[in-house]
C-alpha cells in the first residue's frame, strides 16, 4: 500500500467502492427502523429494508431534508437510544430550530478518521504543527478538525477563532506549517502580516492551507495561495454529515474527493428531484453509510455543484465534486434573474487592482429593485488618478453584466473598509422592499 493512502478504502476500485456501499446501505436501512422518523416513514410506503437489493434502489427511500431536522428537533430523528450517544453539534439555522446532529463513540471516531485521511493526502504528516483558527464548540469546524489532525498525530494548536495577532504570534512561536482557515481570514491573517510587517515566506514556516466552510471561487484560492506562500486545499463539510471531512481535495487540486466509504453521493434536478445527468451542476444529495446514532438517508444538502468526469491522477477512485457554486438558498432573484454571488466573485477576483472583500447590496429606489457591488482596492493598488478609478468601475460592471445580465453599480472602497464577520463571510445584504 502507497504511503499517499491513509486508509485501504483510498485505493478501492469502483467495484469495490459500490459493493461496500450496498452493504452499508443495506446495514444502514435496517439500522434507521430504530428511528422512530425513518420506521414512521418506511411504513407509510410499505419500503421494508429486504427491498433495498442494489444500490438504484436507494431511489425508493424518500428525501430527509433540513426541514424534517427541524420538525423532529432535537432528537427525534435519532436510531440509538440517548445513552449511547456522547456528543451533539448544532448548526445555526436563521430562522426557526437549530439542527441538532448526535454522535456515538464510533461517529466520532469515524469522523476524526475522515479528516485525518483529507489532511494526510495533501500531505500532513506527524511532524507538522497545525493550527486550527475556527471557532470551538457548537461550530464542527473547531472539534472535528482537532480529532482528525489529532489522530493523525501532528502537534496541534487549537487557537480557535479570532484574535490575529495572536494567531499571527503562534505561527512565529510554534512554527505552524499547516492551518486551517475560512478563506476570508485567510485573506485577513495576510492583511495583518502586512501590517505587522511579516513576510509569510520569509518569517513563517507555512506550507499548507485548509480553506473551506463557505463558496470561494479557484481565483480567490490562487490569490490566497500567492499571498501566504502555501498550497490552499479546498475542504467541503457540514453538520448534518459530521462536519469536514466529507470531501476534500487531493494534491491534483482539481475537484473534491468525496469518501464514498462513508457517503453515497446523487446530484438531483432541485426542483424535479430527478437525477441530472452525469457532469451537470444540481443539488447534492448524501447519504450516510456508516454512522450509529443518527444516520441520514438521501438528505437534500442545498449545495449545487456537479460530478467531475474523468479519472483523478492521484489515483483515487472516489467521485469527484466540483467546487461548490453555492446553496440554492443563496441564490438571489433580482429582476427575476437568477444570480450566484460566486459569479461575481469570479469576475471580481480577476482584477489584479482588487482585494478579495466585496459586498453585494440589493436595495429597493423608487419602487425599482438594485445590486450594489462594494469592492475593496487591494492594498498594493493605490491610485488618486480619478479618471483611472472610473475607468476601471466602468469595466468591472461591464463584465458582470456580461455575466449576470443586470448591470450593478460598482463602487470601489479603501482597502479594509468592508466590516469582516465573526465567522463566515457575509457577502450579500438584501434591504429590498418586501411587497
Ligand atoms: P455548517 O453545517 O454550518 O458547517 O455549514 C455547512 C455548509 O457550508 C455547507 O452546506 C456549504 O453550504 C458550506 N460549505 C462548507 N464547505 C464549503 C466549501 N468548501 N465550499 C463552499 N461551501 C462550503
Ligand atoms: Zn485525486
Amino acid at each position: 500500500m502507497s504511503t499517499e493512502f491513509y486508509n485501504p478504502e483510498e485505493a478501492y476500485s469502483r467495484s469495490e467502492i459500490e459493493a461496500l456501499q450496498l452493504e452499508r446501505l443495506k446495514a444502514t436501512v435496517s439500522h434507521c427502523m430504530n428511528s422512530g422518523f425513518y420506521k414512521a416513514r418506511f411504513d407509510s410506503i410499505g419500503l421494508r429494508p429486504q427491498d433495498i437489493r442494489t444500490l438504484d434502489d436507494l431511489n425508493r427511500i424518500p428525501f430527509t431534508t433540513k426541514q424534517d431536522l427541524r420538525d423532529t428537533y432535537p432528537f427525534g430523528i435519532a436510531s440509538v437510544p440517548l445513552k449511547d450517544c456522547t456528543r451533539l453539534h448544532s448548526s445555526s439555522g436563521t430562522t426557526g430550530n437549530p439542527t441538532v446532529i448526535l454522535h456515538t463513540k464510533k461517529d466520532l471516531e469515524q469522523w476524526a478518521n475522515a479528516v485525518a485521511r483529507c489532511l494526510w493526502m495533501v500531505g500532513c504528516r506527524p511532524e507538522d504543527v497545525f493550527q486550527n483558527t475556527s471557532g470551538y464548540g457548537m461550530f464542527t469546524g473547531g472539534l472535528g478538525f482537532q480529532y482528525g489532525a489529532e489522530k493523525l498525530g501532528m502537534l496541534t494548536v487549537p487557537a480557535a477563532a479570532g484574535n490575529t495577532l495572536r494567531q499571527l504570534k503562534f505561527f512565529k512561536d510554534f512554527r505552524t506549517t499547516v492551518v486551517h482557515a475560512i478563506p476570508s481570514y485567510a485573506a485577513r491573517l495576510y492583511e495583518v502580516m502586512c501590517e505587522q510587517g511579516i513576510d509569510p515566506r520569509r518569517d513563517l514556516a507555512l506550507r499548507t492551507l485548509v480553506i473551506g466552510a463557505e463558496p470561494h471561487s479557484e481565483d480567490t484560492r490562487r490569490r490566497i495561495e500567492e499571498m501566504l506562500g502555501v498550497k490552499a486545499y479546498n475542504s467541503f463539510g457540514m453538520s448534518e454529515m459530521c462536519g469536514p471531512g466529507v470531501a476534500f481535495e487531493c494534491k491534483e487540486q482539481n475537484g473534491l474527493h468525496i469518501w464514498e466509504d462513508y457517503y453515497i453521493v446523487e446530484i438531483v434536478d432541485p426542483q424535479t428531484l430527478e437525477p441530472v445527468p452525469d457532469g451537470e451542476v444540481g443539488e447534492l444529495v448524501l447519504t450516510t453509510i456508516n454512522r450509529e446514532a443518527m444516520p441520514l438517508l438521501r438528505y437534500r444538502t442545498r449545495d449545487l455543484t456537479r460530478i467531475l468526469p474523468g479519472e483523478c491522477a492521484c489515483g483515487r477512485h472516489h467521485k469527484r465534486l466540483d467546487r461548490m457554486k453555492g446553496r440554492s438558498d443563496d441564490m438571489i432573484i433580482l429582476k427575476g434573474v437568477n444570480i450566484f454571488p460566486i459569479q461575481i466573485e469570479q469576475i471580481l477576483m480577476q482584477f489584479q487592482e482588487l482585494a478579495t472583500d466585496y459586498l453585494i447590496t440589493l436595495q429597493t429606489l423608487d419602487d425599482n429593485d438594485g445590486m450594489t457591488v462594494e469592492v475593496e482596492l487591494s492594498e498594493r493598488f493605490f491610485n488618486d488618478d480619478y479618471a483611472a478609478l472610473q475607468r476601471l468601475e466602468k469595466e468591472i460592471t461591464r463584465q458582470l453584466r456580461d455575466e449576470i445580465l443586470i448591470t450593478p453599480k460598482v463602487r470601489l472602497v479603501p482597502f479594509g473598509s468592508i466590516p469582516k464577520a465573526e465567522g463566515k463571510a457575509v457577502r450579500v445584504k438584501d434591504l429590498r422592499k418586501q411587497y
